[in-house]
Order: structure tokens, then sequence, then C-alpha cells
């Protein structure tokens, strides 16, 4: 078994009485991920998005979480203070069955950083109504094996999308320009 280790665990938490759908959130995300930094907004490439229904007056924001190379099976409706949310709407997965969560040009996946670690989120710290909340926990976890890094989680989307072969082939062809 391994050893306990404290770590700090940082999360969002939503509250989506409080979003008005002002999209503030996506645009600062996207800002801050450009390259170079601020040089673009583009929604799409925001790790924030928000699921916007106006006629229901719906407006959830939801963070990019993982990357899932499966399609689910998942297409519940949960049922929230009387206003339906289909389970696709609120996933956090870049999964293959939508674009949602991918970067527009490559289609890498897109995952939330924490902003690469900084004090205060960008997201949160652009959004007025206090929809967005930032929080740091101290937490005890038992140490495990290496983590899946962001390498191998973008070579796996890209090898589900172009093949293993023609993955390969381009990492033989750029190593030899080195
Ligand atoms: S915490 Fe940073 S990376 Fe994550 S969604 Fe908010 S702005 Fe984007
Ligand atoms: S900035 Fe806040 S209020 Fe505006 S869309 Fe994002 S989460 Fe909602």
């Amino acid at each position: 078994m391994g050893n306990l280790l404290t770590t700090t665990v940082k999360s969002i938490k939503v509250n989506i009485d409080k979003c008005i759908g002002c999209r503030a959130c996506e645009v600062a995300c996207s800002g801050f991920h450009a390259t170079p930094k601020y040089s673009s907004i583009n929604p799409e490439r925001s790790r924030i998005r928000m699921h916007v229904d106006e006629l229901n007056d719906m407006y959830v924001p939801v963070l990019a979480g993982y990357y899932s190379a499966a399609e689910c099976s998942g297409r519940h409706v949960y049922v929230i203070e009387g206003k339906n949310y289909s389970e696709c709407s609120l996933c956090r997965s870049s999964c293959s069955a939508r674009s949602l969560f991918k970067e527009p040009d490559s289609a890498l996946p897109l995952t939330c950083d924490m902003c690469e670690g900084g004090e205060e989120p960008m997201c949160v710290k652009v959004c007025g109504p206090g929809a967005l909340t930032y929080i740091e926990e101290e937490k005890e976890r038992r140490e495990e094996g290496a983590a899946v890094s962001e390498v191998e989680i973008g070579l796996q989307s890209m090898i589900h999308r172009h093949g293993l072969q023609k993955v390969m082939n381009t990492i033989a062809r750029i190593s030899k320009k080195d």
C-alpha cells in the first residue's frame, strides 16, 4: 500500500441559480489560453462552456473534464428545480460523440487546468454574479502509480482520430527533422 499524501485539491463550485449566461467566463478562459496570452478570443477554445436555453431560462456553466475515447450510453434527463437537463448537456467529458471541449483546429481535447495553477482562476475572477466559487481543500490520499500525463491523453486522442500508424509515421518524420 502506498504512503499517505496530503494534497491541495482545487475545484470550482457552480451555482446555476446565479448564472445569467453572460459568457464572460468563456471569453476570459479562451483569452488566457491563447498563444500568445490574450492575443485572441474564441469561446470554442474555452475550457468552460455555457449550456444555454433562453426559452426555459436555463444557463449552466460546464467545466471541461477529461478526454474519453468511448461514447457513453447515458441519455438520461435530470430534473433540477422543475427544469429538465439532459445528461449530455451537463457532461464534462471531451468525448468522440460531440465537438464540445475540443481545440477547433486540431481536435485535441481541452481540459480545465485551473489556469495553470494561478491564484484565482480567470473564469471565477470575471464572473460578476458570483455563479463560480474557487475552493481549495487539503485532502489525504494514498500514493498511486504514475498518473496519466497530458501528453498521453493527447496522443490517445490523436490515435483515435487518425489511427496509430499515421501518428507513428508523423512522429518518426518530425524526429528526423530535429
Ligand atoms: S479555471 Fe481557468 S482553465 Fe478552468 S475553465 Fe476557468 S478559466 Fe478556464
Ligand atoms: S461569467 Fe458567471 S454569470 Fe456569466 S456565464 Fe459565466 S458563470 Fe454565468
